[in-house]
């Protein structure tokens, strides 16, 4: 193959914001695939929030990326060639192949893409890792019943876009809480949740008290921080508080608690989850998401960016929140 396998591995880790500098773009051979292995060729990679964690040295839920190593990461990818009798070339992937143009496969973690009629990217977003994400915080944790109130943080996100159409679907209220004019508007008109503040408008707390007049029911935190704070002083008795992310504290950023008291007088139920935890839960959600992607009942948008090169420009903007949806890398 005279083509070039292109690869960004982590060149150095950052403290407190990310750089491009972080970043460093290495090119060689495409790999050939030995006995019982596939080539597969990237066309997708998924850039999530998760990646920033595992730039960092200390110990998180997932290992870290060592520096020099390419940097880990959800693709959809085709078989470019096949020494595996499970796959043929041009065959449609799901897997980790990471930050790259091609990557040999073992075929471990490796699924065929389950449902024809979902676009390919939809497995990286509403209908994969960030979609099944959702549904679990929200049934496992969240356990919605209709007529309560769900209130979602980065709402127009790939993860909280999901989460608060679940709780529509589950006959819920749902408020979402984003950054921006622009973003609430999606999060309301066209992801149909009831309401949505804006927290960068200023008077948090007052507009989630407007938009809260029956208090929360079941938060869906994707944030942490003032945020997570603000909401937990909104909280109804018996409330359950399904905490997914920490997004304002992954580059330094202060994460504190105060209204803790509410947690006591409310009886409210606070859990972390982590979605790996569950991998037997992963098909029927799928299936589940697909559905309802299918059925039209599910929306989402995407912000692509073109081409590897851009991966770490766009990942850096993700993590400001510049994405409008799931972030993805049109790598092919
Ligand atoms: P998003 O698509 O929501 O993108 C990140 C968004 O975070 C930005 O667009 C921005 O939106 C928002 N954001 C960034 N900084 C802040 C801040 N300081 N305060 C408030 N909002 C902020 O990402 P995902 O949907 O992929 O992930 C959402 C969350 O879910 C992340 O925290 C992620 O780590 C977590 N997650 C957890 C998993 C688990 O297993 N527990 C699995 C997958 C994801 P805005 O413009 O609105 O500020």
């Amino acid at each position: 193959m005279s083509e070039k396998n292109l690869k960004i591995v982590l060149a150095s880790r950052p403290t407190g914001w990310v750089e491009e500098s972080n970043f460093r773009l290495v090119e060689e051979a495409v790999p050939a695939p030995a006995d019982g292995e596939v080539l597969v060729r990237v066309k997708w990679l998924s850039l999530d929030p998760y990646m920033r964690g595992r730039m960092n040295e200390g110990k998180s839920y997932a290992a870290r990326v060592e520096l020099g190593e390419t940097m880990v990461g959800g693709t959809v990818g085709e078989i470019a060639s096949s020494r595996h009798p499970g796959f043929a070339v041009g065959d449609k992937v799901l897997g980790t192949q990471g930050w790259q143009r091609f990557a040999i496969s073992s075929g471990q973690g490796l699924v065929k893409l389950p449902d024809p009629r979902l676009p390919e990217t939809a497995w990286l977003g509403a209908a994969g890792m960030p979609g099944i994400t959702a549904w679990m915080g929200l049934t496992q944790i969240g356990a919605p019943r209709a007529g309560e109130t769900v209130v979602v943080s980065s709402a127009s996100g790939a993860v909280g876009s999901v989460a608060g159409q679940l709780a529509r679907i589950a006959g819920c209220r749902a408020v979402g809480i984003a950054g921006g004019a622009a973003k609430c508007d999606y999060v309301v008109k066209e992801l149909g949740f009831d309401a949505c503040v804006d927290y960068k408008a200023g008077g948090l707390d007052a507009a989630l008290k407007s938009a809260l007049p029956a208090g929360a029911d079941i938060y869906f935190d994707n944030v942490g921080g003032e945020i997570l704070d603000a909401v937990i002083r909104r909280t109804n008795p018996g409330a359950r508080i399904a905490l997914c992310g920490l997004i304002a504290g992954y580059n330094g950023g202060e994460i504190p608690i105060r209204n803790v008291f509410n947690l006591l007088v409310n009886r409210i139920r606070l859990q972390g989850f982590i979605v790996s935890d569950r991998m037997d839960l992963w098909p029927g959600a799928m299936k589940e998401l697909a559905g309802h992607i299918a059925a039209g009942r599910l929306r989402y948008r995407e912000t692509i960016a073109e081409g590897l090169e851009a991966a770490p420009r766009a990942f850096i903007g993700m993590l400001k929140g510049e994405n409008l949806g799931k972030q993805l890398v049109r790598v092919a």
